[in-house]
Order: structure tokens, then sequence, then C-alpha cells
């Protein structure tokens, strides 16, 4: 049976308490004789800065950059307001974003049909939902140069910033989001504004070609961002795959995770080029959820976004789709019998504590 290398980064706040119960899962199925995991862990954040005095060791990218995944939790809180920039953090996530290349970001967006009740939708319009955006990470207004405040004189400045993509930055995406459809609901929804933007005319340009060109079994479909944002509230199971920008994508994401309830059910990936060696992408999985220092070390977390992280590795960097399978129907499982940590309450009569939700999704894959 194949090994699989995790490297795993708890972080700062609820992390650990949200990660312990991904190890668990992970510690299961090595039992059960279904995967085998090799589980090394590393520090990142506040708890890297308070060890080491940095946001991420040399030694923990080093060993980051052997894993055949990385699984991060969260990174910060008040305690490290104060620290120098370069070692705050977030530095030690944007650092493995950056020195890993990771220039997709997947966010699945699901409603639980269980939870459908907890969105500011109607029921209707969300139950069963099940989305993807594909946003584009590493390049467009958020890197491009020149990005700068000029003072003009006269108590006048001029600000820019600069939306700039190159034909191979699209294509790359591009074939995320064909190839994430082939194994859905085969429709891409690549989303621009090319009626004001040149970035947007490009995008779409390379869009149809490279659709043409590679993937021309997929449903392409092209939709200006605000008309877009605008559908997702509207009517957003019409959508399977979305790929878009930087910018867009950092927007329409946060509001398609609202449609489902809660931060604490939100699991993300950002992946990377493939390796010529492995054949394997660099990947690296987090929930979308803080570290929340205002429920840290009360047992109140949410552990569902993180062991959902955890099942897009297992998809995703393994090819291991059965398990990942039997994480969400265990997690939709517990939801149907009224299992509910604190932030996904409503009105039911009591919650349970993070590991208590963890446990009950374990004995949910015992069967
Ligand atoms: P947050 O996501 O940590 O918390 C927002 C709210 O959601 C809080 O009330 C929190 O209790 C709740 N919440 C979040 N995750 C939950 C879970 N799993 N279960 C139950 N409730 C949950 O965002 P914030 O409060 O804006 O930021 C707190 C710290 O986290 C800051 O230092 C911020 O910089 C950092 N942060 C880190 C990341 C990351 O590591 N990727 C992302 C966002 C914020």
């Amino acid at each position: 049976m194949p090994i699989y290398k995790l490297f795993v980064l708890p972080g700062d706040g609820i992390g650990p308490e949200v990660m312990a119960e991904v190890e668990k899962i992970a510690a299961f199925f090595t039992k059960e004789g279904t995967a085998r995991f090799e589980i090394e862990k590393g520090l990142v954040g506040g708890a890297a800065y308070d060890a080491n005095g940095t946001a991420i060791s040399e030694a923990d990218m080093a060993r980051a950059a052997a894993a055949d995944a990385i699984l991060l939790a969260a990174v910060g809180g008040p305690k490290w307001d104060g620290v120098p920039y370069d070692v705050r953090p977030e530095a030690g996530l944007l650092r493995l974003r950056k020195d890993f290349n990771l220039f997709a970001n997947l966010r699945p967006a699901i409603c639980y049909p269980a939870l459908a009740g907890a969105s500011s939708l109607k029921r209707e319009l969300v139950d069963g939902l099940d989305l993807m955006i594909v946003r584009e990470l590493t390049g467009g207004v958020y890197f491009g140069e020149p990005k700068e405040i000029v003072d003009l004189g006269k108590g006048q400045k001029r600000a820019v910033d600069t939306q700039v993509y190159e034909t191979y930055e699209i294509e790359r995406i591009g074939r995320i989001a064909f190839e994430l459809a082939r194994k859905r609901r085969n429709k891409v929804t690549s989303s621009e504004k090319h009626n004001v933007m040149k970035s947007g005319v490009l995008w779409r340009d390379v869009m149809i070609d490279l659709h043409k060109r590679e993937y021309p079994d997929v449903q392409l479909e092209h939709m200006l961002a605000d008309a877009l944002g605008m559908q997702l509230v509207r009517r957003p199971k019409q959508f399977d795959v979305i790929v878009t920008d930087n910018l867009f994508g950092d927007m329409l994401s946060d509001v398609a995770a609202m449609l489902t309830g809660s931060l604490g059910m939100l699991p993300s990936a950002s992946i990377g080029e493939v390796n010529a060696k492995t054949g394997r992408r660099k990947a690296l999985y987090e929930p979308v959820h803080g570290s929340a220092p205002d429920i840290a070390g009360k047992g109140l977390a949410n552990p569902i976004a993180m062991i959902g992280s955890f099942g897009m590795a297992l998809r995703y960097s393994f090819g291991l789709g059965e398990l990942a399978d039997r994480i969400e129907a265990a997690i939709a499982g517990v939801l149907a019998k009224g299992y509910r940590t604190v932030d996904i309450k409503g009105d039911a009569a009591k919650s349970v504590s993070t590991g208590e939700m963890g446990d009950a999704i374990l004995a949910e894959l015992r069967g």
C-alpha cells in the first residue's frame, strides 16, 4: 500500500484543536488499512514566531517541500499584533503560497440539506448546492506593477494598481477548472469584465481557445463578473465550476461561502504546477476560517472545515476520491442526525464540542 506523506501545520488559536480531529481520522484510515498516512508536524504563524522568531522556519519549509500534501489550520491572533511585519503570522502562509507557486485556489461551496435553514437565502435556493470556485491566486491586480501612490502636489495624489495577466497564467488556471469540471457536472463558467477591461478580453479569448483545443467535451459559458455576483444569490445551483481572476475570485468566493451558512464549514485548496518527478501538484489544504481567538482553547470550534480540507487533499493530491466521498457522506450523516457545534447550532437544543463532532464523524465512518 502506498504511503502518503502529510505535512501538518496546526498553527495558532483553534488550529491545533481542529487539526487533532483530522489526525484521528487519518489514524483511523491507516488502522483500517484503506490508506497509510505518515504525518509530520511543523510550526507556522505565531507558534513558529514564539519558537524560532520567524513565521515558518527553513527546516519546516524543507519538510513542506518533501511532503505529498500540506495541511494548515490557521494562523494569527492578538498576541502577535505587535510583531515585525516580515515575521507576522500571515507571512508563514504567504511564504508557502509563494515558494510553492500555488496559483489556483479552489473553494467548494456545498450546502448540506440539514443546514439549508442556516443560509441567508431561501432553503429551496441552496438545498443541495454544490459549486466550486477556482480563483487565480498569484497574478492580477494584487501583484501587477506599477503599484504605487504618487504625490501630484497641491494636495493631490494618484493611486495605481495594475491588472495584468499573460496567456500562460490564464491557460493554467483554465486547465485546472476544465479538469475539475470533467470530474463533476462537466460545466465551466468563466468570468471577467471583457466589456470594460483588456485583461478581460484576453481572459475570455484564451478560455475560448483552450476550450476548443483541449476540452471541447466540457460545457463552457462566459458571464460578466457583476452578473455572476447577482446570479450567485439569485440561482446559485445553476453553477458547477466557476473560474475567475484573483480580484473577482476573492469577492465571489466569499459570497458563495456565505450561501452555505458558517465559516466553520468551508474547506479550501491552493494548488501549484505538476512536479515533473512525482507527477503530483504541490498543494496546500486549509479551512477558509482564521484562528478564531475568541473561542480558542474552549473546545467550541467546528472541525468540519478542517476535516473537509483533509478530504480535498485525499481527492486532489492522492487520487483517493472514494475516501473523500466517505468523509463527505460522514459529515452529511452527522449533520442529518442533529450533531451541531455552536456556530451551526441555530435552533437546535444543544451543541457538541470539537472533539465530540470529530468522534461522531469517526463513528459514522466506522459505519
Ligand atoms: P476568524 O475566521 O478567525 O473568525 C471569525 C468568526 O468566526 C469568529 O467569531 C470565530 O469564532 C468564528 N469561527 C471561525 N472559525 C470557526 C470554527 N471553525 N468554528 C466555530 N466558529 C468559528 O476570523 P477573524 O476573527 O477575522 O480573525 C482571527 C485571526 O485569524 C486574525 O489574527 C486573522 O488575521 C487570522 N486569520 C487567519 C486566516 C488563515 O489562517 N488563513 C484567515 C482569516 C483570518
